[in-house]
């Protein structure tokens, strides 16, 4: 069985990071970047302009971006393969990581597989209707795009990730409505308050999305009261939804130790899991900051560490 020093999991800023630094270490990564489980580069490849990606003074869209990340990781030599995989041994080392058409040896393994934003299944969200058309889950990448400005805002959710996002697109919208659907924010107190108190922000409270409508992009949505069933159609330039992130650790079964959230827990300030020799970058193990540049970061340190923890085993040879 092909037997490799360092594999990587997950195509995203953490992923592609990692790859370049291990690679620049003469490690010979194998990163399998995926395939049905999304397109390489992972969720920066469905937003359009990312503006807060230093280096780039007047911007890059999330597809460019990746690719350069992707680039720069095969320029040092990391093999990339464009699997899923399905099931990873970490009982003994080398650990084994199985696609659907290999089985590899590894020796550390970086997991970046990253999180899913949560949508609802609601018509008119759907892909293919106006998802991506006015219909986010990610007012941070999408909030900035024309077809939002001066327009009525949709926030979905209470938490402290939808007042965030509600926040940040007062900047843009007319108005910003967030929609409980309970008569409680789950957002802590401060971030609650600022909600309430902003001018631009009004509270629905016990109430759900239904219904999604537009042309070319969202006009309109429907919202139903959990109270009484009654719904009223209002007029709407785009939703956002912020009802939590996925994630994408299921395939790992429970062999490495998780929040109750699914998010991998790692030693503080570090990027080591419970099992030594297998370590965790990104948005996968964070669920504060999940930006690119931070999952960049974390990408970083996983390099390093995985690269002592192999020169510390006496596998760098
Ligand atoms: P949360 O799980 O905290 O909140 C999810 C929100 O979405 C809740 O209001 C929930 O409602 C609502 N929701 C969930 N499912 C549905 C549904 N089917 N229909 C309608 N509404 C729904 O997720 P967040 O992403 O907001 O936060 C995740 C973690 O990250 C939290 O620990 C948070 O504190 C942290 N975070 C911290 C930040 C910071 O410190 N600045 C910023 C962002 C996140 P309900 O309450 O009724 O369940």
């Amino acid at each position: 069985m092909e037997r490799r020093k360092v594999v990587i999991i997950g195509s995203g800023p953490a992923g592609f990071t990692s790859a370049i630094y291990t690679a620049r270490a003469n490690l010979q990564p194998l990163l399998f970047e995926g395939f049905f489980s999304g397109p390489s580069g992972g969720q920066l490849m469905t937003t359009t302009d990312v503006e807060n990606y230093p280096g780039f003074p007047d911007g890059i869209t999330g597809p460019d971006l990746m690719n350069n990340f992707r680039k720069q990781a095969i320029r040092f030599g990391t093999d990339v393969v464009t699997e899923d995989v399905k099931e990873c041994d970490f009982s003994k080392g080398p650990f084994v990581i199985r696609s659907s058409k290999r089985e590899v040896q590894a020796d550390t393994v970086i997991i970046s597989t990253g999180a899913t934003a949560k949508r609802l299944d609601v018509e008119g969200t759907r892909d293919g209707e106006f998802w991506q058309r006015g219909v986010t889950a990610c007012a941070v990448c999408d909030g900035a795009m024309p077809i939002f400005r001066n327009k009525d805002l949709y926030v979905i959710g209470g938490g402290d990730t939808a007042v965030e996002e509600a926040l940040f697109l007062t900047k843009y919208a007319s108005k910003v409505y967030m929609v409980l659907r309970r008569d409680s924010f789950r957002a802590s107190k401060i971030m609650a308050d600022r909600a309430l108190q902003h001018p631009k922000i009004e509270i629905i409270y016990n109430h759900t999305i239904s219904l999604v409508e537009g042309e070319a992009v969202v006009t309109s949505v429907t919202l139903e009261d959990v109270t009484n069933k009654k719904t009223t159609k209002r007029v709407a330039g785009g939703v956002f939804f912020a009802i939590g992130h996925t994630p994408n650790t299921a395939f790992l079964g429970n062999q490495v130790e998780m929040h109750d959230s699914g998010y991998l827990k790692v030693v503080s300030g570090t990027t080591q899991t419970s099992k030594e020799g297998v370590f965790a970058a990104g948005d996968v193990q964070d669920h504060v900051y999940r930006q690119a540049v931070t999952a960049a970061g974390s990408g970083c340190m996983a390099a390093l560490e995985a690269e002592r923890w192999l020169v510390m085993k006496g596998l760098t040879g």
